[in-house]
């Protein structure tokens, strides 16, 4: 079944691996931006580069969501982190995970997932992050 992404230009369909997002770097200053941006968040400069991300990254923080307002009675909890992948780019996504097989610190790598609410015969999906296994702290 071929994909498609939630939003173009978010992440990329085809990597080695798995998607990697497509963010920016600053030529002026190196700071990294996902979403990709046209002008630097840290100092305004307008030369950016586009590239792709790290495929792994570190579980920086993460938490469990329960509810998503009001009740839905398909809803399932999922786990959501902040990973930081390297030089200072720190993303969040849902991590393909149970909340008892995350913690912090731990590796992950970028996988797809089907967004919520979306049937699981859609092509489309979107990023996530999945534990790299036997890396565990
Ligand atoms: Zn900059």
């Amino acid at each position: 079944m071929s994909r498609r992404p939630i939003v173009e230009g978010l992440f990329t369909l085809d990597g080695a691996g798995g998607p990697r997002l497509l963010i920016s770097k600053c030529r002026a200053c190196g700071a990294l931006a996902f979403p990709a941006r046209k002008r630097c968040h840290a100092c305004t400069a307008d030369d950016l580069e586009a590239m792709e991300s790290p495929a792994e990254g570190t579980i920086y923080s993460w938490t469990v969501v329960r509810e998503l307002g009001g009740p839905r009675p398909d809803f399932q909890p999922y786990v959501v982190a902040q990973v930081d992948l390297g030089t200072g780019l720190r993303v969040q996504g849902v991590v393909d995970a149970s909340p008892d097989a995350v913690s912090i610190g731990q590796r992950v790598r970028m996988g797809f997932v089907h967004p919520f609410g979306q049937d699981l015969d859609s092509d489309v999906v979107t990023y996530c992050f999945v534990p790299v296994e036997g890396r565990t702290p």
